[in-house]
């Protein structure tokens, strides 16, 4: 039976929520302050930081009720972001949606590692040009809500950029990010793409990056069963989770320039047989980076 506490305040809201969180277990959230105080500014229509100023301040019936809602849901394992609809990722606001992967704060490692080999090829090409990207080419293969392509597009407004993703559900997610984050005249395209099949016409890339998919079959399966509601096909790599990389770097070949730089995030376990795949296509100054916990996220060069 759900309870239905009566919430005089948001004080009162957040120390219920917090407390059935908590008490859920940390295999359903280890932030059970930030998850309570993210959804009651959900409920409530104001941000986290308004939450805690509010604190004295009633609730609305409507916002309590909203907010029980919500905090029931959170409860079954749904997201926090899939609830909100929002993720925030490399300072940035990004719609979500149970179509597309949560972006993660390690997948940031991508993007860094991208503007690292990009600044330091543009210093070889023309000294002191900056980080604008002007004629640069970029690609975010399996895009998902776009997070990695549109960071990257922030950063480099001068650089021409293409999303692509097999999901059409993830393409108009990507979309509707870039229509809220960039500005209207930027060069960006966003279109649907098994792999490069779509994407000749738009080659030759200077730069690739990609999070594709890369949980092996067994973990994918334990998910699924589990009730994760990420997308299958956003996670799911096969039986080692390589299948897709082992497509995707040596199809590149097709699409990059020959001085052109790939960068893939993936689990730190096949990142040396990345590197290996990489050598052995011909990637030079192939580097390994790590994420914000040390563990080795991006391979590329
Ligand atoms: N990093 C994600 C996870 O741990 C997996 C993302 C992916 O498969 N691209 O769930």
């Amino acid at each position: 039976a759900l309870q239905q506490p009566h919430l005089q305040s948001y004080r009162d809201a957040l120390v219920w929520a917090s407390g059935l969180l908590e008490a859920a277990g940390e295999e359903l959230t280890d932030t059970p302050g930030l998850d309570a105080s993210l959804l009651l500014a959900h409920a409530a229509g104001i941000d986290r930081t308004t939450v805690f100023v509010r604190l004295p301040d009633r609730l609305s019936e409507k916002e309590a009720n909203r907010f029980r809602t919500l905090i029931h849901k959170r409860l079954t394992g749904t997201p926090v972001s899939y609830l909100t609809g929002r993720r925030e990722f490399w300072g940035l606001d990004f719609l979500v949606n149970n179509a597309v992967l949560i972006p993660r704060p390690d997948t940031e490692t991508l993007v860094e590692a991208a503007l690292e080999a990009i600044g330091a090829g543009m210093q070889e090409a023309e000294p002191g040009k900056g980080m604008r990207g002007g004629g640069l080419r970029i690609l975010d293969l399996c895009c998902g809500s776009g997070c990695i392509g549109i960071a990257l597009a922030s950063e480099l407004p001068e650089a021409e950029v293409v999303l692509s993703d097999i999901s059409s559900a993830a393409v108009d997610t990507a979309l509707r990010n870039r229509q809220r984050l960039l500005p209207v005249d930027q060069d960006i395209v966003v279109m649907r793409s098994d792999l490069f099949g779509g994407l000749f016409a738009m080659a030759p890339f200077d730069l690739i990056v990609t999070n594709p998919p890369y949980l092996t079959d067994d973990e994918a399966e334990a998910m699924a069963s589990a009730g994760w509601e990420e997308p299958d096909g956003a996670l799911r790599g096969g039986k080692e989770g390589l299948s897709l990389i082992r497509k995707i770097i040596p199809a590149s070949r097709h699409v990059l320039r020959s001085e052109g730089y790939l960068f893939i995030e993936s689990a730190p376990s096949q990142s040396g047989e990345i590197s290996r795949m990489l050598q052995e296509e011909g990637f030079l100054k192939v580097s390994v980076k790590k994420d914000l916990a040390g563990r080795d996220r991006v391979t590329g060069g």
